[in-house]
């Protein structure tokens, strides 16, 4: 399947400049990365540790890679010299290895807590709760939280969708005035199939796979 170029450009130009597009390029071939790359397109989304390595060792070192999946503490030290965002922080001794990995690279790497809002309880991730419990900055001087991401309900029920971007917009408000000192600036929500309601819901990060790249075939 060719990568999607008359739907990418439509995407980027209908995109409001205070929201970030991150291509998600998982399980698709590093010819279909460059083929964006090619365009302009800079930011690129993967999920598993091993393909995202194979590929940031293949490509142009200006890409900037977020780790989007289920992150294994395990695993932070093959990505932490190169990853620009890690998405799905949703456990604190996640975030103290992103800590110690950050360190031995000497960088400070840049982190959004996942939030928990779909009425599913498989996804992954922090209720506003366990986030007011976390220690504070200082503790952990070599992770920067930058912001929240969720994920919506599997769902064609729109409404709901609406409801639980604006619950985790809400939740991002009020951790960012309450804890944050207003230092927040990334909201990661959105991916194909509700991209425009979460801008609507004042997303700041779409997450776009198939879309761009056409249906995932996973073998
Ligand atoms: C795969 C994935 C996406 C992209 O999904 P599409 O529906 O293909 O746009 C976005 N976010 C996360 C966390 C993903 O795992």
């Amino acid at each position: 399947m060719p990568v999607n170029q008359v739907t990418y450009h439509s995407i980027i130009k209908e995109l409001p400049a205070s929201v970030t597009l991150v291509a998600v390029s998982k399980t698709k071939p590093k010819e279909d990365i460059q083929e964006l790359y090619d365009l302009g397109q800079r930011h690129f989304g993967e999920n598993y540790v091993q393909e995202l390595i194979d590929k940031q060792a293949q490509l142009s070192t200006d890409i900037h890679w977020h780790f989007i999946g289920h992150l294994q503490s395990n695993k932070v030290k093959y990505i932490a010299p190169f990853v620009y965002l890690i998405h799905g922080v949703d456990s604190f001794s996640l975030l103290k290895e992103i800590n110690k990995q950050a360190g031995k690279n000497n960088r400070i790497i840049d982190c959004l807590l996942q939030v928990h809002i779909a009425q599913e309880d498989t996804k992954f991730g922090f209720s506003l709760e366990e986030i007011l419990e976390l220690p504070s900055p200082g503790e952990l001087p070599n992770v920067n939280i930058v912001g929240l991401m969720g994920m919506a309900s599997f769902t064609s029920d729109l409404e709901q969708v609406k409801k639980e971007f604006a619950t985790l917009k809400q939740t991002f408000n009020e951790l960012n005035n309450k804890v944050f000192s207003n230092s927040l600036t990334t909201l990661s929500m959105g991916m194909s199939g509700d991209y425009a309601l979460a801008i609507e819901e004042g997303s700041t990060m779409v997450r776009i796979g198939s879309l761009l790249f056409g249906e995932r075939q996973y073998s």
